[in-house]
């Protein structure tokens, strides 16, 4: 007898489908979850084709068909394989990588119960009239609603654009529509979910983010794809929660590094939300301070809709006033400059916060012995052992390794090695010892390696336990301190001249951000960036508030020289335990371009990546480049399948970054 055969997607590294014979399937378990059996085990799959039956009887039986969930809907099917085909991953990969942990394990959330009747609602929130900028913002937005349209809001921290999307939900939701919404980190779902939880006492909202329990994480998901949820909150994982009833998509803080993942399937979940706008026809809006010179260069060639929101909503809040410290002529102390000891001082004197940002954490980034030049090295990367004072270790930032430190010079003995350079940890040290009796806090990956110590340090700083903030990038997004009036800027300068083409953007973006902390409330700001090169562009761009002329003035250097978004890229990268084994695959695989290389498509050597060693494996790199996208896409896909048949050392793994941020 014949039966029916499953077309299988298996959460495997392998760019192929698998066959199997069931008893019984129909279209309708299209979708469907199954077991196969797979090696000794199982698998978890998902059946993306019914055939009729099979011509030979060969195929292995699936085990089952979990058919106590629903099936995931047809348009899920579609945005999975255009990630699968873009991105150049095994489909069984990318959807298995967007489902929750418990369901890739092919565990299912139990029931719900059904929620209680609504409690007595309170009033309805007493909503701010909306400024002008704000409600045109609405206005233009909402009659896209049904339709595909990507809009840029542009306005600094606190020019309202919370509130923006809060309308645009509350309308969407009128419609009987579902919303999605994505911000950068967990850290920020929790303050969002209270805002809009009661701001929509009725509606269901659920979260979305991978620092979930893994019951909630499937719940979420489930509610989302029965129609249940009305407003899906969380980060860039997301942005592939199904929704049948998806009306609109905002991404808050679309600029930000977070929505690019960097391992597994290299995707950006703007992009992919873009697509998904698309697909479903849907307005897309993509809010930020500092737009990444993608999307504003979008917004500049209208593609995108540029919506402007050009000042802060609260009428007292000022932007803060930015200047320089120009540092050359001065000794400095410490690495702090008269100027900025001063404006400390006067802060502390006014009971008011301050801000050290130093994008740096631990105490030195290196020890070092003067006497005989020994550096302290990772032995399992191409970096510095990082000197942690507190607890007195040695770490490594990329692979965490971790030793005590020498009580001498492990090469000759010398008994004075010092510490190089400054981190967060080293200006906590001397402005304690500096202002005695100060509260001084330190936010940094270290002080807050936990959502609880994290939000234990937010409540302190928002209850005024704290006179000094020093901190790296972490307390530059999404945080409001009132009594925050000084924002010192120190170690700015190397993003400047970085190899890095990215890092001038990075840099102008954070510094808008720390300083968008500043003279949120009644209080005036003022942020002091301590430099060697106060008359850097980028500098004076930050100092009069001009985001457009920075961008404009980078979108000509990027032009100029054929990088994104002037042109797409993609980045093979390999790594082996010997960087020949590496880079011999990179240049069979070039060879293997070369074959086949569309034209307008340029191939790069392969070189050693800039930080060439990690955890023992030594890795290279191959840009592929073109100013057209559908042509370099041409190229991919036939050569991926190419390299899926070279053969390799067994220590070796490649992998492909399509669009990729970092190098
Ligand atoms: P953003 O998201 O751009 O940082 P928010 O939407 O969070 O800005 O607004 C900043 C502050 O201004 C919030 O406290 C918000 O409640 C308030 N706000 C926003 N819009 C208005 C308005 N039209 N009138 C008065 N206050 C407003
Ligand atoms: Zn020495
Ligand atoms: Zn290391």
């Amino acid at each position: 007898m014949k039966l029916p055969v499953i077309r299988v997607a298996v959460d495997l590294p392998l760019p192929r489908l698998f066959d199997y014979s069931v008893a019984a399937a129909d279209e309708s378990d299209v979708g469907r979850c199954a077991l196969v059996p797979f090696g000794s085990g199982e698998k978890l799959g998902i059946i993306v084709a019914v055939l009729a039956s099979s011509s030979h009887n060969k195929l292995k039986a699936a085990t089952t068909i979990l058919r106590e969930l629903p099936p995931l809907p047809a348009d899920w099917l579609a945005l999975t394989d255009f990630c699968s085909r873009y991105y150049q991953h095994p489909l069984g990969e990318v959807m298995a990588s967007a489902l929750p942990p418990a369901m890739r394990r092919g565990k299912l959330p139990a029931a719900r119960q059904k929620r209680a009747a609504a409690a007595e609602v309170d009033a309805e929130p007493v909503l701010p009239t909306l400024l002008a900028e704000q409600a045109a913002a609405v206005a233009t937005v909402a009659a896209s609603f049904g339709r595909y349209a990507a809009f840029l809001l542009h306005g600094v921290t606190g020019s309202g654009k919370t509130e923006v999307y809060l309308r645009l939900i509350a309308q969407n939701l009128a419609r009987g529509r579902q919303s999605l919404m994505l911000v950068p980190e967990i850290a920020l779902t929790p303050q969002l979910e209270g805002r809009v939880a009661s701001r929509f006492p009725r509606a269901r909202v659920v979260s979305a983010h991978s620092g979930m329990a893994a019951v909630a994480r499937s719940r979420a998901f489930m509610a989302a794809l029965s129609g249940e949820a009305d407003i899906v909150l969380g980060t860039r994982l997301a942005v592939f929660t199904p929704l049948p009833r998806l009306g609109l998509i905002v991404i808050d803080e679309e600029h930000d590094a977070s929505f690019k993942q960097q391992e597994g399937l290299r995707y950006s979940a703007r992009d992919v939300a873009i697509w998904r706008a698309h697909q479903l026809e849907l307005p897309v809006v993509l809010g930020s301070a500092t737009p990444s010179l993608e999307t504003f260069h979008h917004a500049d060639s209208g593609r995108y809709r540029l919506l402007e929101l050009p000042r802060r909503a609260v009428a007292s809040a000022e932007m803060p006033v930015v200047r320089c410290i120009d540092t050359r002529r001065e000794k400095l102390q410490d690495g702090f400059s008269a100027a900025l000891l001063a404006a400390l001082a006067a802060r502390l004197e006014r009971q008011e916060q301050s801000l050290i940002f130093l994008n740096r954490r631990g105490y030195a980034p290196v020890l070092a012995c003067p006497a005989c030049g020994w550096v302290s090295r990772c032995r399992r990367c191409a970096a510095n052992l990082v000197l942690h004072k507190i607890d007195r270790r040695l770490r490594c930032h990329h692979c965490g390794w971790d030793e005590a430190v020498p009580g001498h010079c492990p090469d000759c003995g010398n008994l004075d090695v010092h510490p190089f350079g400054r981190g967060t940890q080293r200006l906590e040290e001397f402005l304690g010892a500096r202002f005695p009796g100060t509260r001084i806090l330190r936010v940094d990956r270290d002080s807050a390696n936990t959502p609880r110590k994290w939000q234990s340090l937010l409540d302190t700083i928002h209850d005024g336990g704290a006179d000094i903030l020093i901190g790296t990038q972490m307390l530059a997004k999404g945080h409001d301190f009132p009594r925050l009036t000084l924002v010192g800027v120190v170690g700015a300068d190397a993003a400047l001249f970085a190899a890095d083409f990215r890092a001038p953007e990075r840099l102008f973006s954070q510094l808008m951000q720390v300083g968008g902390r500043s003279g949120r409330a009644a209080l005036a700001g003022e942020v002091l960036i301590q430099t060697e090169h106060p008359s850097h562009p980028l500098y004076r761009a930050l100092m009069a508030h001009d985001y457009r002329h920075f961008a404009l003035a980078q979108l000509a250097e990027r032009r100029a020289a054929g990088f994104p978004p002037f042109s797409h890229q993609a980045l093979l990268s390999a790594e082996a335990k010997q960087l020949e084994a590496a880079l011999d695959f990179l240049k069979r695989a070039a060879a293997a371009a070369r074959q086949i290389l569309p034209a307008g498509v340029s191939l790069y050597d392969p070189v050693p990546m800039r930080l060439y060693r990690v955890m023992a494996l030594e890795r290279g790199q191959l840009l592929v480049e073109s100013p057209s996208r559908p042509a370099l896409q041409g190229l991919l896909a036939p050569w991926l399948e190419r390299l899926y048949q070279l053969k390799t050392p067994r220590d070796l793994r490649w992998r492909i970054d399509v669009d990729p941020l970092e190098f």
